[in-house]
């Protein structure tokens, strides 16, 4: 069937309605293709920060359970990071035309300007299901207005030659609160408020599979809601700024704010997430959204390293295995 140009504005008003509709939290998804039962494995697509280093892709992990992948977070890069895990590590459920299930600790841009990639890259190369995506208050007006920024796109790649079902780019949205938000046969997910500055509404992600439990805090400070979140889990993910990196001086900040202050209500530093971690008790601690670079190169000799954030950490007393997480890790 031929879709018209009315009609296609039609199908994209009725997407964007599509996103308004809630989907049912809990209700047990389609998995999908499935892979030998296995263990359950955290994949690091993405453990940059806003700072556009090559190195590291913005922020964005999957937690993988029988061959279903769980993204969190989709910072820039998100697609090809994935297309990397699927292609050169094997992770198959990394195909990024198999990624149907999202969620987001928050909306800073960092963590979302992957988003639209994400909506269409997989379904102009064929995923044929809808995308679910889990997120704070916002995540349905961002999503809308990615779809109505790529109308015309849209519009040619449905009624030009491509004829792409138009269907297939639904995206279901659910706007979320603290709490079980998603469980299926292979997880349970549940959401715990964090606290990131100004930010009215962010989320860290508890995972529960057979075999392990990951927590995924996002940007936040230190807070009473990730140790319990935590609790002993097997995997803590979370950010840490190294002391080293506020008290350099000269660092690139043309706006001059107070980089301390800025720091103490957004974020942790690797003294906190020392004591915090203390608490927490994690099996493994990871490190990711850090102000560090891999290459140290001789114009920025006072940049931090992750050895820093590792001597910083166990200096600050934390006792347990901790490592610093790179792009395409897998643990
Ligand atoms: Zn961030
Ligand atoms: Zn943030």
């Amino acid at each position: 069937m031929r879709y018209t140009y009315t009609q296609s504005l039609q199908t994209i008003c009725c997407l964007l309605l599509l996103t308004a509709s809630i989907t049912v939290a809990g209700e047990a998804a389609d998995t999908g293709r499935k892979t030998a039962a296995g263990r359950t494995q955290l994949v690091l697509l993405g453990t940059g920060n806003p700072q556009p280093d090559p190195d590291r892709s913005g922020p964005s992990m999957a937690v993988v359970v029988n061959g279903t992948a769980y993204l969190v977070d989709f910072g820039p890069g998100v697609v090809r990071r994935a297309a990397a895990a699927f292609r050169d590590k094997g992770v198959q459920s990394m195909d990024p035309m198999a990624i149907r299930i999202a969620f987001l600790t928050h909306l800073h841009s960092d963590h979302t300007a992957g988003y639209p990639d994400l909506i269409l890259t997989p379904w102009v190369m064929g995923r044929r299901d809808p995308l679910r995506v889990y997120g704070p208050k916002g995540t349905r007006s961002m999503t809308d207005h990615v779809l109505a920024a790529y109308a015309e796109d849209i519009r040619i790649r449905t009624e030009g030659m491509e004829r792409i079902p138009p269907e297939s780019l639904q995206v279901q949205v659910q706007e979320i609160r603290a709490g079980l938000v998603y469980r299926d046969e292979n997880v349970r997910v549940t959401a715990f408020p964090t606290k990131h500055g100004d930010w009215k509404e962010s989320y860290g992600y508890r995972f529960d599979t057979a075999d392990r439990s990951i927590v995924i805090t996002g940007d936040t400070t230190p807070t009473q809601a990730t140790i319990d979140a935590c609790n002993g889990c097997d995997i803590l993910v979370h950010e840490a700024m190294t002391e080293k990196f506020l008290a350099r001086p000269g660092r690139p900040n043309p706006q001059r704010f107070d980089i301390k202050a800025y720091a103490a209500k957004y974020h942790t530093t690797t003294t906190q997430l020392a004591a915090l971690a203390s608490k927490a008790k994690p099996g493994l601690l990871v490190l990711v959204h850090n102000p560090i670079t891999l290459k140290p190169v001789a114009s920025r000799p006072l940049a931090s390293t992750p050895q820093d954030l590792l001597d910083e950490i166990q200096a600050a007393g934390y006792n347990g295995k901790v490592v610093v997480g790179r792009d395409l890790d897998i643990y």
